[in-house]
């Protein structure tokens, strides 16, 4: 990374910038990034890769660990990963359509597959339209500032996800940050924001580092009353929040209240990759002439597309797999609540185990691999300072079985380290 950039800038200079004057400049720029990886190592932040030699599933190997190891931390919410329906389905995509397009959408990047689970995606969600991003990050960072103008106002929750804080960056809209969950301060900063053309909301349905829901209803509410729309993060519900899966929309009521979705692919539909907005037709179309992140980046590769397209189709096809987990994530939320431990959130797959302490989350993570199950300890910058976690992710692919082992270790380890008793 380091290096490349600043060879490219001695080449182009060539004959201004002496060998001897590169070689200090890298020196200089190592010992900052160096002094700057030393203070991630010192205060326990250090985030290790750990290598995984299976497919994605409950059940995977991990290089260096015990052969069978149970997965506790995949957004593989549904287990649609390495559901055979969903490989067969890529497989064909990528036989029929090749590997990829090379190509923008708008030279020559579309294909009828694209168009088809745009669709499948608008039909899901019951919105006008959608538009496929490369990932659920591209379409949070496409959106806002396509949207907004200096003449409008954004209000966002300040515990977004860092791809809508990167969107809203990119804005040029009045920027309002509210409490998190808070209400009484969203109104607060409604009533200053009168003053703009468009007043946007904008909210993760569900927050991905404590599994907490947003008020959606009172959230829409408040939307009405001040003339503003609102926008959700899906990236956490789409396929499992509500009776059939549609979201935290469906679950709260207010599905035809919400104008605007994002979300990924990338986690409950399948888990290879993409993202997508789907609302207003207009707002759709205008994201296919204006958005950056759309219009000067590939399309996305067919068997992405083919796996996508299969998940939807199984979802809704039938009910059942989407409410197919909330039993386990009770489950595993009341034993380890029994077991002394803290656990943040409600109802939701993911299940934070809060400890505070980095070096603690990572220390435990490390011992419940040792025991062949894989969770990870998620620290600051991820999470505020001080409340370090093991957030644990339930998949519907999991068996009672499974569950019971891992909180058996939770156990076993939180005694060890003095968490439990
Ligand atoms: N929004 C939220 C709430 C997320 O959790 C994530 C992924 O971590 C994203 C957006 C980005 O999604 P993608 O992986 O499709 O870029």
């Amino acid at each position: 990374m380091l290096r490349t950039p600043l060879l490219r800038l001695a080449t182009t200079f060539r004959g201004q910038i002496s060998p001897a004057r590169l070689r200090s400049a890298l020196a200089n720029a190592n010992k900052i990034l160096e002094a700057e990886l030393q203070s991630i190592k010192g205060a326990g932040t250090w985030k290790n890769e750990r290598i995984i030699t299976s497919k994605q599933g409950p059940h995977i190997t991990v290089q260096g660990s015990r052969e069978d190891t149970l997965n506790f931390c995949a957004n593989n919410y549904l287990g649609l990963s390495s559901h055979p329906e969903v490989i067969a389905a890529g497989i064909a995509a990528l036989r029929d359509y090749g590997a990829g397009l090379s190509s923008v959408r708008f030279i020559c990047g579309t294909q009828d597959l694209h168009k088809n689970l745009e669709q499948k995606i608008a039909e899901f969600h019951q919105r006008d339209d959608a538009i496929l991003y490369a990932s659920c990050f591209d379409a949070n960072a496409g959106i806002f500032e396509v949207l907004l103008t200096p003449e409008d106002a954004i209000l966002s929750d300040e515990l977004n996800h860092a791809s809508i804080i990167d969107g809203i960056r990119l804005c040029k809209a009045n920027k309002y940050r509210y409490r998190h969950l808070d209400l009484t301060d969203l109104e607060s900063k409604l009533k200053e924001a009168q003053k703009h053309r468009l007043r946007l909301i904008v909210t993760d349905g569900v927050f991905s580092m404590d599994g907490d829901i947003a008020p959606l209803k009172e959230i829409c509410d408040l939307a009405e009353k001040y003339n503003a729309l609102v926008f959700i993060d899906e990236c956490h519900a789409t396929g499992f929040m509500g009776p059939t899966g549609r979201g935290t929309d469906e679950l709260l009521g207010v599905m035809d209240r919400v104008a605007i979705i994002n979300s990924t692919l990338g986690k409950a539909l399948g888990g290879a990759a993409g993202g997508y907005t789907v609302g207003p037709q207009a707002l759709i179309d205008l994201l296919r002439q204006r958005s950056r992140p759309y219009l000067f980046s590939n399309t996305l590769p067919p068997p992405v597309v083919g796996c996508a397209t299969k998940a939807l189709e199984l979802l809704m096809a039938s009910a059942e797999i989407a409410q197919s987990m909330a039993a386990k994530t009770k489950r595993f939320r009341s034993e380890m609540q029994a077991a002394g431990f803290k656990i943040g959130g409600a109802d939701h797959p993911i299940c934070p185990v809060m400890l505070g302490d980095a070096r603690l989350a990572s220390l435990m993570a490390d011992d419940m691999l040792k025991k062949g199950i894989y969770v990870i300890g998620f620290s600051y910058p991820v999470v505020p300072k001080g409340k370090a976690r093991i957030r644990v992710q339930i998949s519907a692919a999991h068996s009672n079985e499974d569950i019971d082992r891992c909180v058996d270790s939770f156990r076993e380890v939180g005694r060890k380290h003095g968490v439990v008793s």
